[in-house]
């Protein structure tokens, strides 16, 4: 038999778990794909699959797309070489200098591009320690940052405590309206408490911001608190860094999500969306920062043609169509279809997000919010996956479903999602799925 005949034989989702290092997957569903169009990607078999997430978030403007396809196809086929930090290329400049246009910021500032929102974080980390001469961080528990040692580093998911944070880092809970543990108030005085004792501000280069916590359970910060925080910061110098990886570009129903909050970021971080599915990642910062040292902060391929046409593509899209306004309005009629589920499924709780990024929070009791066990999110998912649609779960206890669609989610669509996540609850509360089907698909 030739080896294709062989392959043929065996499902793409066996030779998947034969192959492909555990350490590499977090899968949320059977789902094994072939192919992938607009909003719908094409399961192993040639089912549609209503993409509900994005490939979290990455595919901005959905598969297929011809702007990306144009941009990337005529990159490829007379390349400007494949390396910025060895030469220039236009893609990568003008991409450059439409993000610096698009992002508002005080000052000279300067573009770092990379290949994920890990790398770019890590970047970030290291290149402010070192301009700063600062060698402590502030960051949130919940927040995710990055998969890479520096990024991780100033990350507080539960998923990463395998890898221990930075010395020095300072977490801080990010006071969560649903849950009120901590208050914005008590979460201040937590942070002027650690100024006043074991974290001298003038040691602490910055402080990492995720302006709607995503992988933390989607949580919208209570209106204020990050503004206030951001002020108390700046006061002694601390540089303020906006993560928008995973809700800018026009998710959040603005072209930055930072733009809710009032905030007025040293440093922009981007990622996921901005390659519209390709890998590229940027960092926007002050020049004094950016400029610190050359040749310090180098990957070959990072900003190469291929990839920053692919940007400029999403880019140009995204401002030319004003697809945050797209976000803002699908997203409403997406959030509200889900809203009014929870008339008939006791297990919603709280239904939450801004624009494209909307989650779900499933919980036991509605009195005591308490979540549900992670199992039982993981078979809304599995379900939502029999019945076609693509999505997942965040949030420290693994209760929140995430919605993270693509920007040019239809509202036909976005109703059809609706339908599929009630059938998916109804389906779950009748015990029609397994614990032993969704035991596989609880990897964090
Ligand atoms: C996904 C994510 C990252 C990491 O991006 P990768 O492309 O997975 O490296 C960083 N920050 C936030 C907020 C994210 O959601």
């Amino acid at each position: 038999m030739s080896r294709e005949a062989v392959q043929k034989t065996r499902s793409l989702r066996e030779r998947d778990a034969d192959t492909i290092a555990e350490i590499a997957r977090l899968r949320f569903s059977p789902l094994s794909l072939i192919g992938g169009r607009g909003s719908r990607l094409i399961e192993e078999g040639g089912r549609e699959i209503l993409d509900l997430s994005a490939s979290a978030g990455s595919a901005s403007l959905g598969y297929g797309h011809p702007a990306v396809v144009e941009a990337v196809t005529e990159a490829t086929r007379d390349m400007a070489g494949a390396s910025l930090l060895l030469y220039p290329n236009e893609n990568a400049v003008s991409l450059a200098e439409t993000l610096l246009a698009v992002t508002p910021g005080e000052g000279a500032r300067k573009v770092w591009f990379g290949h994920s929102g890990s790398d770019a974080n890590d970047c970030a980390v290291r290149v402010l320690q070192a301009a700063t001469g600062r060698s402590r961080f502030i960051s949130f528990i919940g927040s995710y940052h990055g998969n890479l040692s520096g990024s991780m580093a100033v990350s507080g998911h539960t998923a990463m405590t395998h890898t221990l944070p930075r010395p020095g880092l300072v977490l801080l809970p990010y006071p969560e309206p649903f849950r009120p543990r901590f208050t914005a108030d008590a979460v201040l005085d937590m942070l002027d408490y650690q100024f006043e004792t074991t974290c001298p501000p003038h040691q602490v280069a910055a402080v990492f911001i995720e302006p709607l916590m995503s992988d933390g359970g989607l949580i919208v910060p209570p209106p204020g608190f990050l503004k206030a925080l951001a002020d108390r910061c700046r006061r002694h110098g601390i540089r303020i860094v906006v993560d928008e990886v995973k809700v800018g570009l026009g998710r959040s129903g603005l072209m930055h999500c930072f733009e809710h909050e009032g905030l007025a970021p040293d440093m922009v971080v981007l990622g996921k969306g901005l390659g519209g599915g390709l890998p590229l990642s940027a960092v926007v910062g002050p020049r004094e920062i950016m400029d610190h040292a050359p040749a310090f902060a180098l990957q070959t391929t990072a900003g190469n043609p291929v990839t920053t046409a692919a940007g400029r593509a999403v880019v140009e899209t995204v401002a030319r169509e004003r697809l945050w306004e797209r976000a803002a309005r699908v997203g409403q009629v997406f959030s509200d279809g889900l809203r009014a589920l929870a008339e008939r499924h006791e297990i919603i709780g709280d239904v939450r997000g801004r624009g494209l990024a909307v989650g779900v929070d499933l919980v036991a009791d509605r009195e005591s919010r308490a979540p549900v066990p992670v199992s039982t999110t993981a078979k809304v998912i599995y379900r939502g996956y029999e019945l076609g649609a693509a999505f997942s779960y965040v949030g420290l206890k693994g209760n929140v479903l995430e919605f993270t669609p693509p920007l040019t989610l239809t509202e036909a669509e976005a109703l059809e999602g609706v339908a599929i996540v009630d059938r998916a609850l109804a389906d779950v509360a009748a015990g029609r799925v397994s614990d032993e089907a969704v035991a596989p698909f609880m990897m964090w």
